[in-house]
């Protein structure tokens, strides 16, 4: 149930309203958009009498959520989600790219891959410290010694960086390190992971698992949004078909179907959808055309040599060149985002 409060309601009005649904045992979310705030009522809501809320002073409108997930929903708030992470805003009419290496493999590696990221005109760094392997003898990422080196070139370079929590213990941890934590596709459903990383407050990419489908991504995304971090990020990063060309199959149709059922935003990974790095640059480019947010790419400067995902990872020149044609399509289309860069 949603309380959308008038755009006068008082500040005592709206607490009064918080107090009570939760004398009624109930749980109170509160989203401030710009005009109005609105508040969600959740989980066991028996007991709120819509009509009496109705009557409260400073109350517009009582309405039901139809959808299972609550918080997430566009019922819940019509306003598209926009996330600010350094200068770069996540969401609403921009376009963002995130790029950079699988994982943090040394310091020369990730200061040079920060490099061709900002001078390219991407606006946030990747890499993994912590990998979820397939196998447990790959190269499980550095750990805490990458997250180090994260920071270190995230503070020298400027450039805001997105790195995997995969334990619940390590999110403190992370947050300390990171500006926004990624939760992989293979924790997607894990649901303390997404509790204990939703707590720590700091903006969330959620990946679309490859076999789940988007109301469980909602629902995952409740899980987050329910600890008062409103700052998901969603992701497409593909699933899995019968198709064996590509290492996933890139689902572009989930973007404007989340687009029309949730304000979080929405950005898509090719490079874990089709293992390829020459299907990279025309499916970001599909992306962008379809509505995404932005994208979260693989670049490696030496991607021969990397320990983890190098036939997926661009080269330098064609993550210059991709973005070049990233920046004139966005131009196109109106799209904002700030695609300076620096070397
Ligand atoms: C990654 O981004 O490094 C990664 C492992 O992606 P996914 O969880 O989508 O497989
Ligand atoms: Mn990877």
């Amino acid at each position: 149930m949603m309380i959308v409060m008038k755009s006068k309601a008082t500040e005592d009005e709206i607490k009064h309203i918080v107090d009570k649904i939760e004398e009624a045992g109930a749980k109170a979310h509160l989203s401030e958009g710009k005009y109005k705030t609105v508040i969600g009522a959740i989980g066991d809501i028996t007991l709120i009498d819509r009509d009496v809320l109705k009557g409260f002073g400073g109350v517009e409108d009582v309405v039901s959520i139809s959808k299972p997930y609550k918080l997430v929903s566009l019922e819940f708030k019509r306003e598209p989600t926009e996330i600010k992470v350094g200068d770069a805003v996540i969401g609403g009419d921009n376009f963002t790219v995130m790029a950079g290496p699988c994982s943090i493999e040394n310091e020369k590696q990730t200061f040079e891959a920060a490099r061709i990221v900002k001078k390219a005109g991407a606006q946030i760094l990747r890499g993994g410290a912590y990998k979820p392997r397939t196998s447990p003898y790959s190269f499980q990422g550095l750990g805490e010694e990458g997250l180090k080196i994260l920071k270190n070139v995230s503070d020298e370079t400027g450039l805001p960086v997105v790195t995997e929590v995969l334990d619940p213990r390590d999110a403190d941890l992370v947050a300390e390190h990171a500006d926004i934590l990624q939760i992989g596709a293979r924790n997607m459903q894990n649901f303390i992971l997404l509790t204990e990383a939703g707590a720590t407050k700091k903006p969330i990419l959620l990946k679309k698992s490859f076999s789940c489908t988007i109301e469980e991504l909602f629902m995952a995304a409740e899980y987050i949004l329910k600890t008062g971090n409103e700052k998901v990020i969603l992701c497409e990063r593909g699933i899995r078909t019968f198709e064996n060309y590509t290492r996933n199959t890139l689902d572009l149709s989930a973007v404007p179907l989340i687009k029309s059922l949730s304000h979080l935003p929405i950005i898509v990974d090719p490079s874990h959808a089709t293992g390829k790095r020459e299907l990279i640059e025309p499916l970001s480019l599909a992306a962008m055309m379809a509505g995404a947010h932005g994208i979260i790419v693989e670049m490696h400067p030496f991607p021969e040599d990397a320990l983890c995902d190098g036939p997926q990872s661009v080269t330098s020149v064609q993550f210059e060149e991709m973005m070049d044609k990233i920046k004139n399509l966005a131009k196109f289309l109106g799209k904002q985002g700030n695609f300076d860069g620096q070397s």
